[in-house]
């Protein structure tokens, strides 16, 4: 079994269910290529192979699962489009290598239901229709990002479809989350709304034996985008998403935080460190305790 990453006493297992590949002018949007391809090299036609991190927290007997990846319930176009490599090990293989299969997993923490986190919330149910992948697990969303994913008018309507989300409902296993912004989940979770990416977007914190860490989603895809103002295209409210992220990063500097990257390939548990002026995240390697004890003040990432 693969090590995990430990939060005090929370295991947190990364699951990749990529990699896929996105153009890499909507991954940082108003930022010239000069700038972000020293980093992040793209292809010929100008992708960008990402990974679907999906993280899997043990804590208290409990399993949550946060997000559920891509899937691979897509027709042939989205394959190419995506580069979506069907020989690539998924979500459910990586959970099948940790001796578990999907009736293992107690609860499912959506941090938004954008294509590339929900993949694997439900599966084709051999009659024309879909089925929830996850039998036992209550899967949470917040109230905002349900609505808007069900707004065939809204600007962001192409990266939500409904096959993936409302079998849920449907199956009496969705729980909507709703106002916050901050939302104690019990063993050691909470979800904090953030906006910026979407309205409902949710960033992810831990809290074990003093030690803590942070998931932000795609408020922070990839470790490029630690710099404040690279933001992606996709963010449909960038100067909140910009205000947030300084909020948290600057939290995570502060305690000495992990943080989880959603889209990172390489080595995506992170830990904060600032070298003159400009803030880093350095790779954690799983096996060890990742965060020192707290040694700031909690409330520092309160949006409230
Ligand atoms: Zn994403």
């Amino acid at each position: 079994m693969a090590p995990a990453f430990r939060i005090g006493s929370i295991e947190v297992h990364r699951l990749d269910d990529g990699p896929f590949w996105l153009d890499g002018g909507q991954m940082f949007g108003i930022v010239p290529k000069v700038l972000w391809s020293k980093e992040c090299p793209v292809d010929a036609d100008n992708r960008m192979a990402m990974a679907c991190n999906c993280y899997l927290l043990i804590s208290g007997g409990r399993r949550t699962l946060v997000d559920a990846g891509l899937g691979r319930d897509w027709d042939d176009k989205s394959r190419r489009i995506y580069g979506v490599d069907a020989s690539a090990p998924t979500l459910l293989d990586r959970l099948g290598a940790l001796g578990l299969g999907p009736g293992d997993i107690d609860r499912v923490l959506l941090t938004h239901l954008h294509f590339d986190h929900c993949g694997w919330a439900t599966v084709p149910d051999g009659s024309g229709g879909h089925r929830p992948t996850f039998p036992n697990a209550e899967h949470l969303v917040h109230r905002l990002e349900w609505d808007d994913a069900h707004d065939p008018e809204a600007r962001g309507a192409a990266s939500y479809f409904d096959r993936l989300y409302d079998p849920l409902k449907a199956a009496g296993q969705l729980r909507l989350l709703e106002g916050g912004p901050e939302f104690a989940l019990g063993q050691g979770l909470e979800a904090l709304v953030t906006g910026g990416h979407t309205r409902g977007h949710l960033a992810w914190m831990l809290e074990s034996q003093g030690h803590r860490a942070i998931g932000l989603a795609d408020l922070c895809p990839l470790a490029a985008h630690r710099r404040e103002r690279w933001l992606t295209a996709f963010d449909l409210y960038p100067v909140e998403a910009l205000a947030v992220k300084r909020r948290l990063l600057g939290a995570a500097e502060a305690g000495n935080w992990a943080v989880f990257l959603n889209h990172e390939p390489d080595r995506p548990a992170r830990r904060p460190v600032r070298r003159s002026a400009h803030l880093d995240l350095d790779p954690l390697e799983a096996g060890i305790q990742c965060s020192t004890a707290d040694r700031a003040d909690s409330d520092a990432a309160r949006l409230t």
